[in-house]
């Protein structure tokens, strides 16, 4: 629980030098730390691919490097990256393609610095079991999920 404890210390830190109280300065630090993963996990997405290999990934060097290709030896390059998995916010699918055929492979890769939204333990149905469900931040383009919209009524 060293986690946590270390958290409430910079809680307690902000409470201090604005004034607020635990649950606002809680809710102001949350939201910024939101907004900070949100920008991350937005740069993280959007990023033109290289125009040669000769210069590194603009993806952050995040990436393996594209393997050869076995139809016409070219190289696969890194050309996209989405969210990988419905639920665990850590994992990415890169896509890499071909600089001379249509070949093309995804895999999957584990950035723990930047997650492309929160996962969340809600309790849902009629059997009452917790599941986990992910929000994507705001930005992040999801092939799997909608992004958060307002409850429809
Ligand atoms: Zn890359
Ligand atoms: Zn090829």
């Amino acid at each position: 629980m060293t986690t946590n404890r270390g958290r409430k210390g910079v809680i307690r830190k902000r409470m201090t030098s604005t004034g607020e109280s635990y649950v606002v300065a809680a809710r102001n630090l949350k939201s910024m730390k939101d907004m900070g993963a949100t920008r991350e996990a937005v740069v993280t997405q959007r990023w033109q691919p290289a125009e040669t290999l000769d210069v590194p990934c603009p993806c952050g060097g995040t990436c393996e490097p594209g393997e050869k290709c076995d139809h016409c030896h070219a190289r696969h390059r890194h050309v996209a990256r989405y969210p990988g998995s419905r639920t665990e916010v850590e994992i990415w699918a890169d896509r890499y393609d071909c600089m001379g055929c249509a070949s093309t492979y995804t895999i999957l890769v584990e950035l723990p610095d930047r997650p492309w939204g929160i996962a969340e333990t809600v309790v849902q149905g009629a059997s009452a079991e917790p599941v986990v469900k992910a929000r994507v931040f705001p930005g992040v383009k999801h092939p799997l999920l909608r992004p958060e919209t307002p409850e429809e009524d």
